[in-house]
């Protein structure tokens, strides 16, 4: 059985500690694949290093996080076109909007989640977005520049389904994680009206660990969580979801 974690932030100060033996407990839990966000340009480095000790198994990705679009912006997207330019990179993410921690930044954060989107473009990648409280505002800017070179990823789906209809619609696909485990998460009461092929799994690690390790550090060996939930909800084996699941990875990052 091969797990694909499709967003897992790896080289976090969180895993400073136990960093390969938690790495470990991953790959030996069947999870062989990782696809690592960028945050901004602070992490360059660490993400490079990780990649450099596991290579196999690390897929990185080059972006800047929304909630990390400050006046310095124009600066840290001229880093993500460079590192673009000079590295191989699996997806332009995480990008988007995130109303929860700061709404004055709205305006910078649109300009920067419609440039990297032409980044992504022109570098033929899929986009990762990262969504909090701004789903209007995304689904707008993805309105706008749909057409056959924009696909990706929502990551960390929590909507409604309606609003998962509409994702698929712009050719994303679904990433989900421990939330679905969450008892008021809501997405696990209508998840199994969503074909399967339009899901990618995610821990998101260290954030938002499943049920019953909600609250503490999450790692991407708690993905299996995810797995035996959805197993649940869509009647289907453990085996055949994570094979699908990394199938649909696949179609996504082309690796
Ligand atoms: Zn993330």
């Amino acid at each position: 059985m091969i797990i694909t974690d499709t967003h897992t932030h790896l080289y976090s100060e969180a895993f400073d500690d136990d960093r390969t033996q938690m790495i470990q407990r991953a790959i030996d839990s069947g999870v062989k694949r990782f696809f690592i966000p960028a945050i901004d340009s602070t992490y360059t480095t660490r993400m490079h290093q990780l990649k450099a000790d596991f290579p196999e198994h690390m897929h990185l990705m080059m972006g800047l996080h929304p909630t990390h679009v400050k006046e310095n912006y124009k600066e840290e997207l001229k880093h993500v076109e460079q590192m673009l330019a000079s590295n191989t990179y699996y997806a332009v993410g995480e990008i988007g909007i995130d109303l929860y921690w700061d709404k004055t930044t709205l305006p910078i954060q649109q300009d920067a989640f419609r440039h990297q989107i032409n980044l992504a473009k022109q570098y033929k990648l899929p986009i990762v977005i990262h969504s909090r409280e701004s789903f209007d505002e995304i689904f707008e800017i993805l309105e706008d520049e749909q057409d056959d070179n924009l696909f990706g990823i929502f990551h960390c789906f929590t909507g409604s389904l309606e609003q998962a209809h509409r994702a698929i619609s712009y050719n994303m696909k679904l990433g989900i994680g421990g939330v679905i485990t969450f008892k008021n998460g809501k997405i696990d009461q209508f998840i199994n009206q969503i074909d399967l092929k339009h899901i990618v799994l995610e821990t998101d690690s260290p954030y938002l660990a499943p049920k019953p390790y909600r609250g503490k550090r999450n790692e991407s060996a708690y993905i299996i969580k995810v797995l035996e939930k959805l197993s649940e909800l869509y009647n289907l084996s453990i085996e055949e979801i994570a094979k699908v699941t990394t199938e649909n990875s696949k179609t996504v990052f082309g690796i």
